[in-house]
């Protein structure tokens, strides 16, 4: 475990190495309640955020630095989650990132079409938010066990 200092707080961190985040979400409920599980962790994460694919795309290909990993949520006005992908996959420069589907929906159709188009990941959202929690916390500690591009 690392201790660190936020604010004038001391807490204890997991040990999990920093990583960029593109969190890809139409929900303002949503994006607070990723912002509240980084929070509770005292993620040492960088969070970006879109609220929807058109925004995502333009933030990837404005020379701005690119995120580590992307979670994406799929009902989005404007550009779904789906369209995203498929304009990801398109893209040379950033089609490697890894992109994990964060959704609630459990259609079956959704989930082959994002592994046929080439996710990550496809994580369900359950309804608790002690259970979004764990499940988010995971997510986040597998990706940074894992060796990223860092572009
Ligand atoms: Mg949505």
């Amino acid at each position: 475990m690392i201790f660190g200092k936020y604010g004038s707080a001391f807490f204890v961190s997991y040990h999990v190495l920093p990583m960029n985040l593109l969190l890809i979400e139409d929900d303002a409920i949503e994006t607070m309640k990723f912002q509240r599980v980084l929070k509770k962790i005292a993620s040492p994460h960088k969070l970006m955020e879109a609220k929807n694919g058109e925004e995502a795309l333009e933030l990837l290909t404005s020379g701005n630095q690119l995120p580590d990993i992307i979670l994406l949520d799929l009902n989005m006005p404007r550009m779904n989650g789906i369209e995203f992908l498929t304009k990801l996959k398109q893209h040379d420069q950033i089609k490697y990132l890894p992109t994990i589907i964060l959704t609630t929906s459990e259609n079956r159709h959704d989930l082959l079409e994002c592994y046929k188009v080439g996710v990550a990941g496809y994580v369900i959202k359950p309804l608790k938010f002690e259970d979004y929690e764990t499940k988010i916390k995971s997510v986040l500690e597998y990706w940074s066990n894992n060796e990223l591009v860092k572009a």
